[in-house]
């Protein structure tokens, strides 16, 4: 199942729990559909788990060696380890 981040407070949910909503935006009829985080109602990107720590990072934050994705954290470490 795929995880995601909520933009507002970084918390991390599953994407069933994805909250959605219809906007009616003063109409009597016709709303529209919205989708948003459970927690703040608000935009959401996809998260993915790095491939050292663990931790849950958004998928525009991931940095991609040999094929593996890190966060920052964890680029910073093999960094160091390769000086
Ligand atoms: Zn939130
Ligand atoms: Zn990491």
């Amino acid at each position: 199942m795929s995880k995601c981040v909520c933009l507002k407070c970084n918390a991390v949910f599953d994407e069933e729990d994805i909250a959605s909503w219809i906007e009616y935006h003063g109409l009597e009829y016709g709303g529209e559909r919205w989708y948003g985080s459970p927690c703040c109602y608000e935009d959401f990107v996809d998260a993915r788990e790095c491939d050292c720590c663990g931790e849950y990072i958004t998928t525009d934050q991931y940095i991609e060696i040999d094929e593996n994705k890190y966060c920052w954290d964890c680029v910073m470490i093999k960094r160091l380890e390769e000086i």
